[in-house]
């Protein structure tokens, strides 16, 4: 199938409302929630509402949604352009707008993508649309979420769950937490699933809030989770501990969504420090032009030009992963192209651009200085860009995680 980007009118209106709210909303706050960490953005509650019905972010494959789209949905030339591309456009506007408000947006966690990777259908009408955040990460495990301790006890009709988890975006704000636990840590991934713990469960401690480089608007929490009773009906999918490969693909099924929506907001953000650096170059009498050859202009230009040229190919990349998607064609490896360059681009582009401007880039008058600090996290968290890179590797070459580690 070739590759068409076209998008629906309906997908065009809600990209151009949420490039307003970015505008509108994110933009004037961005500098005060970076100063005030751990302080709730309540101007974000009207915008969730908003952003909720227009249904902008939250990417996936919803289960309720048919196994092939619906005939009309298609585009003649067979085309499916729907959730996840809306989604991507969506939060390539909103980052554009700040990345650290966007993550706290209440009810759009990254924890939807884990109910709708796995979730029944019973269970996507309990959760979804809720505001949920994905806890992973242990201590003891980052990189590696096979090596994860936290162990999870059927007691009746209830799963016991205990262990820690750290690091959790949202964590504290969110209304549910999907948590990933071992039902028997002997068996390996096959019997690593994901568990939906309400915030308010007692036995959900939470430890403390981390203080952080960027996206400090957006909390960062770490949990104790203690003798945690969870319903039975709360383990996300299958409760059956199957082969190695099989058991863990539904849970890692969440990553082919949610790195692609990674890889948008490294897009956004980098291109706001693109757009600003723009502005402050002409500002400062230096002309971009595409026409004349890069050898007679100054070297800020050339540099200028060649960010723009990376930056692209992220965003072409980032698109690429989502409308696999959106298309049902498997999209690990694409999701982790994506996410690795369009990461790294963010990282590489938010720093140049403070670097082009010199004294103004990195003083806080700017939000340039601001950009590089948000941008660093979009290359650690969903999986950091080695481990990116090793996810491709193995994929390309047929091998298995315990060959290439
Ligand atoms: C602000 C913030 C928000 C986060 N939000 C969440 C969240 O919502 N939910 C959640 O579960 N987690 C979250 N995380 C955790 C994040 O996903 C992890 O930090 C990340 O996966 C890396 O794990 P680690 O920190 O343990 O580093 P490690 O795994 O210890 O890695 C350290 C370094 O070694 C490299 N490395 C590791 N293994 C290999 C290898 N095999 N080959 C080559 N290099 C390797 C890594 O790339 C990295 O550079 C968040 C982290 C931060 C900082």
């Amino acid at each position: 199938m070739t590759i068409n980007l076209e998008l629906s009118e309906k997908i065009e209106t809600l990209i151009a409302q949420a490039h307003a709210a970015a505008e509108h909303v994110l933009r004037p706050i961005s500098r005060k929630y970076d100063s005030a960490e751990h302080t709730y953005p309540v101007e974000l509650d009207t915008l969730a509402e908003l952003v909720a019905q227009a249904n902008v972010a939250g990417a996936g494959y919803d289960r309720r949604e048919a196994k092939e789209p619906a005939a009309a949905e298609r585009a003649a030339d067979g085309n499916s352009n729907g959730r996840n591309l809306a989604s991507l456009g969506g939060l390539i506007e909103m980052c554009w707008g700040d990345v650290g408000l966007m993550l706290t947006m209440p009810r759009q966690g990254l924890g939807q993508a884990a109910i709708r990777a796995v979730a029944t259908p019973e269970q996507l009408e309990r959760f979804g649309g809720k505001w949920a955040a994905m806890a992973i990460t242990e201590p003891e495990a980052g990189s590696d979420s096979a090596a994860i301790r936290t162990t999870a006890v059927l007691d009746g009709d209830e799963y016991v769950l205990n262990g820690e988890k750290i690091f959790v975006t949202s964590g504290d704000r969110a209304e549910l937490l999907v948590v990933w636990a071992t039902l028997d840590r002997s068996a390996g991934r096959g019997a690593i699933k994901s568990f939906v713990v309400e915030r308010d469960n007692p036995g959900l401690k939470l430890d403390r809030l981390e203080h952080k480089l960027g996206i400090r608007a957006s909390d960062t929490a770490n949990f104790v989770l203690d003798n945690c009773r969870v319903p039975k009906g709360n383990l996300l999918g299958s409760p059956e501990i199957t082969t190695a490969r099989e058991g863990f693909a539904g849970v890692m099924q969440t990553f082919d969504n949610t790195r692609p929506m990674v890889a948008g907001m490294a897009v956004g953000v980098a291109r706001a420090a693109l757009e600003r650096t723009r502005e402050l170059l002409t500002e400062a009498g230096v002309e971009i032009s595409y026409d004349r050859p890069l050898a007679v202009q100054s070297s800020a230009v050339a540099e200028f030009i060649r960010l723009e040229a990376d930056w692209e190919a992220g965003r072409l990349l980032a698109y690429k992963a989502a409308w696999m998607a959106d298309n049902r064609i498997p999209n690990t490896v694409a999701a982790s192209i994506a996410k690795a360059k369009a990461a790294r681009v963010a990282t590489d582009v938010t720093l140049r651009c403070v670097a082009l401007c010199g004294a103004v880039g990195y003083g806080e008058d700017e939000l340039l200085e601001k950009w590089a600090r948000d941008a660093k996290i979009l290359d650690i968290f969903e999986g950091t860009q080695q481990i990116q890179q090793l996810v491709i590797a193995r994929q390309l070459l047929g091998k298995a995680s315990s060959e290439l580690r």
